[in-house]
């Protein structure tokens, strides 16, 4: 048979893994490609609004912390002022250039970074104090004409005035009081002089703020309208060295006031108001866009990923795909033996004669079939032998005996064969021991079962001491045209043995699968056998003489070779003895035809009693007859063809009419005193024959030693 290609493992595998591969990225990493995407897009957006938000918290705060500045500046102011005040109504309204230098240093002292400056009623400044920046700024300040005491009262100059941060680059937060007092014997206030303090809204002072308000970006401090100008700023130092760069950048991008996201930051800027008199900028970075990143590395793990996981399915499954495909061939092993022992029964089904082979044949194919532990088949021979048939074995008297040769068990008068094969194994060991005395239990449960066909469609299935689980079927033959009606009546099938299998001790019971093979195989080794008992007919109708009963020619000569070959190989010997009825024309000249047939069956039947049952008694044709005497020398030739002469003429040949006398004439040759082969000891037989006529008929001649071949000594 053909063997069936075996798909590689690695190709399998390999389909196998991609098609994982291709489920898991359906699964996994389509929602990847989809979700790291949108949040990739929308992430930024995100951020720079958050960003946005932030500033404008941070400018919010900003703008809440430096109205608290401008309160602080606001009461050291009032408290120069009070000082100022008390030292002008102790000295009868006037202040000193020396006093009013004594407070301004004071105040100035108790703002560190703030300068302050005293001036006299009529505007000209009497006293300076602090840093001499800030002093530049302060004395510039020109303090206000007062309108009255109530407005004087009211409209206490603050930070909010809105006339600071006027003066070039520098902004900052003023306050400007008046000092007011009553002089003796007046009820009405009179200025004795004006205190101005002005503090610097440096980048320390921003930092400062923008560290106590948690802020995360930058504060600027711009000009209050024009061109926008950062008067201040708080932040890294470095980044805005020169720099201003960006912060100018952005600035010509937005609108004056308002929130939003632009160069990469966040900003919020806040309009002039009521607490304070600069625009003020606040900015926060939109960050790295750390979600976007992740957004992205997930669409790029999208991408990525199925190279990755296939790479990873491949490693997993490999070990996986490879078992599977290591039992895929196991399974086809199994299958292409199992093929290969079916093909072999089938052959041997078709072709075999020999009952031995067939029987080798059965076993090891139901072995492998039904995957047993071991199997015994048993053949009762004499049923698989085709019987003589009943009128043959009549004319042969009591001494009839088949033509054909048995090989076998004898148990009784029953001949069997048998054979058991078993795997290699303990359990294999011990359920074959067991099988022998198993299949007779069911052969005879089959022969005396009335419902015998069923023995062979239904395996009896049971479980046995030693042999574990058991399975046993009938092999049944068809009835041959020789029998007689009363052995064909017994069914179109009748029991020739069994098939028995085992599965050993602790073993599975038999499947369905596996009993219905046993079924096939039985019934199949039924017609194999069917087909050897048709063939041994034919084969003994082709050699048997049909008057008589006997062997015939062509039985002799098969007879004969073999016979000689067993007898060369043994250095044995056997004798040939050729007969000629004498004077038969005259027995059917005088008698008919008839008569004639009915002296040669008793002259048969006397023959057969004449010699031993290993003897072989065949009609060589005619009137004449050839007996082949087994192991037995000329001598011994010559004392059996004495007997035979005495048994022809001991009575006379009759029917119901006719009694009539007759006798033979007998040549007798030896192998190998007479001859090598077949043809040459029979040559010497039908020589010896034709002396024993001349010589008068009714007598026996040996063949003469020197008319044939030189006796020597065989080989071996
Ligand atoms: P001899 O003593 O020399 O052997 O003489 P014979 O008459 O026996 O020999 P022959 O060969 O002349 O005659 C043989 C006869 O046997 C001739 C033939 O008709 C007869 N015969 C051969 N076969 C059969 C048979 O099957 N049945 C009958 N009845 N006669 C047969
Ligand atoms: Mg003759
Ligand atoms: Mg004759």
């Amino acid at each position: 048979m053909t063997p069936v290609p075996v798909e590689a493992g690695a190709g399998a595998h390999t389909r196998l893994g991609s098609r994982l591969a291709v489920v898991l990225a359906l699964l996994a990493v389509v929602p990847l490609l989809v979700g790291g995407t949108v949040i990739g897009l929308i992430a930024p957006t995100h951020a720079r609004s958050v960003a946005a938000g932030a500033a404008t918290r941070d400018a919010d705060a900003a703008v809440v912390a430096l109205a608290g500045h401008c309160d602080a500046v606001r009461a050291g102011n009032r408290v120069a002022a009070g000082e100022v005040a008390a030292f002008a109504t102790r000295n009868d309204g006037a202040v000193t250039r020396e006093a009013a230098q004594i407070f301004a240093d004071r105040a100035a002292a108790r703002r560190p970074g703030s300068a302050v400056a005293v001036f006299d009623p009529d505007a000209r400044l009497i006293a300076g104090a602090g840093p001499a920046r800030a002093r530049g700024v302060v004395t510039s300040i020109a303090p206000q004409e007062p309108q009255g005491q109530e407005v004087l009262e009211e409209s206490a100059p603050s930070c909010s005035a809105g006339r600071v941060g006027t003066t070039g680059d520098v902004a900052g937060l003023a306050e400007i009081s008046p000092v007011l007092i009553n002089p003796a014997g007046s009820t009405a206030r009179v200025r004795v002089a004006t205190v101005v303090t002005w503090s610097p809204l440096d980048e320390a002072a921003l930092t400062v703020l923008r560290t106590r308000l948690g802020a995360s970006g930058r504060l600027a401090v711009l000009t209050p309208a024009g061109p926008p100008v950062v008067l201040a700023s708080s932040g890294d130092p470095v980044e805005d060295e020169g720099a201003d760069l960006p912060t100018a950048r952005l600035l010509r991008q937005l609108p004056p006031t308002g929130s939003g996201a632009a160069e990469g930051v966040g900003y919020a800027l806040t309009a002039p108001g009521p607490g304070l008199p600069y625009r003020l900028l606040a900015t926060t970075a939109t960050g790295h866009g750390v979600l976007a990143l992740i957004g992205w590395i997930l669409v790029a793990a999208a991408l990525i990923g199925p190279a990755v996981l296939w790479l990873v399915l491949m490693r997993v499954t490999r070990p996986v795909a490879d078992e599977l495909s290591a039992a895929g061939e196991e399974l086809l092993t199994g299958r292409v033996a199992l093929a290969d022992s079916l093909d072999r029964f089938g052959e041997a089904l078709a072709h075999t004669h020999d009952l031995n082979e067939l029987l080798g044949t059965v076993t090891g194919t139901t072995l492998a079939a039904t995957e047993a532990a071991a199997v015994a088949v048993l053949l009762v021979a004499d049923e698989v032998d085709p019987p003589v048939p009943a009128a043959l074995a009549a004319a042969r008297g009591p001494a009839g005996r088949r033509a054909s040769d048995q090989s076998g068990r004898r148990e009784g008068d029953r001949l069997s064969v048998r054979s058991e094969v078993g795997r290699a194994d303990p359990q294999g060991e011990e359920a074959r021991a067991a099988l022998p005395a198993l299949a007779e239990q069911h052969y005879a449960s089959f022969i005396g079962n009335p419902q015998t066909s069923q023995a062979f469609t239904e395996p009896a299935v049971s479980e046995r001491p030693g042999a574990g689980p058991v399975a046993a079927i009938g092999i049944g033959v068809d009835a041959l045209p020789v029998e007689s009606p009363a052995e064909r009546g017994r069914g179109r099938r009748r029991p020739v043995g069994v098939l028995v299998v085992a599965r050993g001790e602790g073993g599975e019971t038999f499947d369905a699968l596996h009993l219905t093979r046993l079924r096939a195989l039985a019934s199949q080794t039924g017609t194999a056998v069917t087909n050897i008992r048709r063939y041994l007919e034919v084969r003994r109708l082709s050699m048997t003489d049909t008057l008589t009963g006997l062997g015939n020619r062509a039985q002799l000569v098969s007879s004969l070779s073999r016979e000689i070959a067993a007898a060369s190989r043994g250095n044995g010997v056997l004798t040939v003895l050729m007969l000629d009825i004498d004077h038969f024309k005259m027995v059917n000249d005088t008698w008919g035809h008839g008569f004639g047939d009915i002296v040669l069956r008793d002259f048969a039947a006397r023959l057969l009693a004449c010699v031993r049952e290993a003897d072989t008694v065949t009609r060589y044709g005619g009137e004449e007859f050839v007996v082949l005497l087994r192991d037995t020398d000329a001598d011994g030739g010559c004392r059996v063809a004495e007997r035979v002469l005495v048994a022809a003429r001991s009575h006379p040949f009759e029917d119901a009419d006719v009694s009539q006398p007759v006798t033979v004439s007998i040549g007798v040759a030896a192998y190998p005193r007479d001859g090598r082969s077949a043809d040459d000891v029979l040559q010497a037989a039908d020589s010896a024959l034709y002396a024993a006529k001349r010589d008068g008929r009714n007598r026996w001649r040996v063949a003469e030693p020197s008319h044939n071949a030189p006796i020597v000594s065989l080989p071996g």
